[in-house]
């Protein structure tokens, strides 16, 4: 798109009350049948005039019709039991009731390919659908049947580029893969994770997308992002094999966080997703804050693939501070691009 600055989201937003219970990861639905297919084509509506309003550029479905980002992708596979789940730690940091692969893993039918439609057809501004990077759905599930993260990443890759086609013959302008696994297990990076995320990508005619993070900010993020020291050098290490590789857009989080800002100069050639809005705290940033956090990257990155974001999804906060922190959001790009224009 041709507007300086392109503002967008990580990808979700808090449920309303009706749908699921706010401020809490993996909700159950508080609706069923065909009256929650209506609840979240409602939900949908209204995560996209938020985003409008708040003049939000490349518009989202704030995930409205999924329970978390990973395991409602995992759920919908063959070769899965998520009837029967298992406990087990993820990013080896929090334990997490998870699917267990029980078998070979395929799709038997497009996952959110009918949501994608609707989004589109919802809203005239461009559309990014996010799906899980394959590193982490590995890392989201028991696995009982291949015994090697690297293939079972491959098979999860292979059924995400037949996912991601059909997203983008649906309309979809910028397919993200949520990759957070990437700041944890830095070698399996560099010598599967990269080329099983090129593998999703592949063939793609819209914008791809990867986004790394720190997390959402609950309590198990935020102690080990404690743990981390006074300068968050994880990047260092991925940001090179993402420059070489065919993904278009990076994210990072830069607002409050401890990644050390010239970091970024490591992307060249790459559109990058700067995190101007920090998800781990209620304060809403000021307009002049996230214009501020935004102005530090121009000189590692050239403003022109600088696309204005949030660190990680909002789901975790309440709606009023999501909905504060989105006008926040357009608020600061609109000072900057006022500045650029002179
Ligand atoms: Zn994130």
């Amino acid at each position: 798109m041709s507007v300086l600055l392109p503002t967008t989201i990580s990808g979700s937003l808090p449920k309303p009350s009706w749908l699921a219970p706010p401020e809490q990861l993996w909700a159950p639905w508080l609706l069923e049948g065909q009256a929650l297919i209506d609840g979240k084509q409602d939900a949908v509506r209204l995560a996209l005039r938020e985003q409008e309003e708040a003049g939000i550029d490349i518009v989202t479905d704030g995930e409205q019709t999924r329970q978390h980002f990973v395991t409602t992708f995992i759920d919908a596979l063959e070769g899965v039991d998520f009837a029967h789940r298992a406990t087990v730690k993820i990013r080896q940091r929090y334990e997490a009731s998870v699917p267990r692969v029980v078998g070979p893993v395929s799709r038997p039918r497009p996952v959110y390919v009918d949501d994608a439609r609707f989004l589109v057809g919802e809203t005239t501004r461009p559309v990014k659908y996010q799906l899980p990077g394959p590193m982490t759905m590995a890392d989201t599930l028991a696995d009982e049947h291949y015994g090697d993260r690297a293939a079972l990443a491959m098979a999860f890759a292979e059924i995400l580029n037949d996912e991601a086609r059909e997203l983008a013959a649906a309309g979809v302008s910028v397919i993200q893969f949520d990759e957070p696994a990437f700041n944890v297990y830095m070698d399996d990076v560099k010598t599967w994770g990269i080329a099983a995320l090129e593998r999703a990508a592949e063939g793609l005619e819209c914008k791809t997308a990867v986004h790394i993070c720190y997390g959402y900010g609950i309590e198990a993020n935020i102690s080990w992002k404690g743990g981390l020291g006074s300068e968050w050098r994880q990047y260092e290490e991925t940001f090179p094999v993402l420059a070489a590789s065919s993904i278009d857009q990076v994210s990072i989080e830069v607002a409050n966080s401890h990644v050390p800002v010239e970091l970024l100069g490591l992307l060249q050639g790459k559109d990058v997703m700067v995190g101007a809005i920090d998800v781990a705290t209620n304060a809403v940033e000021t307009p002049e804050e996230v214009a501020a956090t935004l102005e530090q990257v121009f000189p590692h990155v050239p403003v022109e693939h600088v696309v204005p974001c949030t660190n990680c999804g909002l789901v975790p906060l309440s709606r009023d501070v999501a909905r504060a922190k989105l006008r926040a959001l357009g608020a600061g790009v609109a000072l900057v691009r006022g500045e650029l224009a002179g």
